[in-house]
């Protein structure tokens, strides 16, 4: 018995359980896909789901697509429209995380040449409460570095890629820490596991700038803009030491899932007071009422969907 959700799949909405794959899919075998996580948020006042943002999560999709030699027969406008439609025929009244994912469907296992193999796109949403554990975090270095654009672009969201996140998010936990934070070769800070870094020094916000083996996060440009915009903190993009991030006035970390959460600890070294700070909280609270369609000047971020709008059946 199915629990009633579907999914997009092979061109149509099917229930989830029927959404399968062939074991022989090149992309379980080689990571052949990129993916996006997309966040519905629910607005239990107006009775609508607010999708963040998501033309700018389907154009990364598609750029990471077409890298990977895939054509798919959607543009981020359909992908968007079908997104809407997928929280609509789930009836989702709670946030959720949509993911859209575009593999080379080919069943091919030894063919290493992009060009040959066939490819498609699914996307699911499943209900996602808090992606980290806590409302401020325990981090910790990665002793893994994070990959680098001359092994394989870390700009876009290719699934094999991954695996180096998850190495150091396992080590993390396994270590008793919420998130890694990892360094690049030259030994700066670069991002955590799934999220982009920030520090705040003298009222000022700086982070690590696209050029360093960053994935060019969408809740980062969003905080950016709020921070110029709404908040009037200056912005520096340049490299960060480690040892910057110990003694810096706050950290914190941005992403889709990960909203803006503070950094109290890095390696056992306390950041500020340790609680979350006073820049960070305000970021966190502008940021989680735009998610939600809250705020007026910035709805042109958001694509609504309402669960009502087709008949619950
Ligand atoms: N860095 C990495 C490695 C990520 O996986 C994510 C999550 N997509 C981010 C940063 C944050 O990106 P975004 O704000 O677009 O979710």
């Amino acid at each position: 018995m199915g629990n009633g959700q579907v999914a997009f799949f092979q061109g149509k909405f099917v229930p989830i359980e029927d959404a399968k794959v062939p074991i022989t899919t090149h992309a379980i075998h080689y990571g052949t896909a990129v993916f996006e996580g997309i966040r519905g948020n629910w607005n239990a006042e107006q009775g609508k789901s607010f999708i963040f943002r998501p033309f700018e999560h389907y154009r990364r999709l598609l750029q990471g697509s077409s890298f990977l030699r895939m054509s798919l027969p959607y543009s981020a406008e359909d992908l968007v429209s079908l997104s809407i439609e997928l929280l609509e025929r789930n009836h989702f009244k709670e946030d959720v995380y949509i993911r859209p994912l575009a593999y080379k469907s080919a069943p091919k296992v030894a063919n290493l040449k992009l060009h040959e193999l066939e490819d498609d796109i699914a996307i699911m949403a499943v209900p996602l409460g808090n992606y980290l554990a806590n409302d401020t975090l325990k981090c910790m270095t990665a002793s893994w570095r994070r990959i680098e654009e001359t092994m394989i672009p870390a700009r876009l969201k290719i699934s094999g890629v991954y695996v180096n996140s998850i190495l150091a998010k396992t080590d993390a936990a396994l270590s008793g820490c919420d998130e890694a934070i990892f360094l690049d070769s030259s030994g700066h800070a670069v991002e955590g596991s799934g999220e982009n870094l920030f520090m705040v020094k003298h009222g000022r916000l700086i982070t690590p700038p696209e050029s360093d083996s960053i994935l060019e996060g969408i809740t980062r440009d969003s905080v950016m803009e709020l921070a110029r915009n709404e908040l009037h903190l200056e912005i520096e993009e340049r490299p960060i030491g480690r040892a910057e991030l110990y003694l810096a006035d706050e950290v914190f970390l941005t992403g889709t899932a990960a909203h803006v959460t503070g950094v109290a600890e890095l390696d056992h070294h306390q950041i500020g007071n340790g609680e979350t700070g006073p820049i960070t909280a305000a970021m966190r609270d502008l940021y989680k009422s735009i998610i939600q369609g809250k705020v007026s000047k910035y709805l042109h971020w958001c694509a609504a969907a309402i669960p009502e709008r087709l008949a619950i059946n």
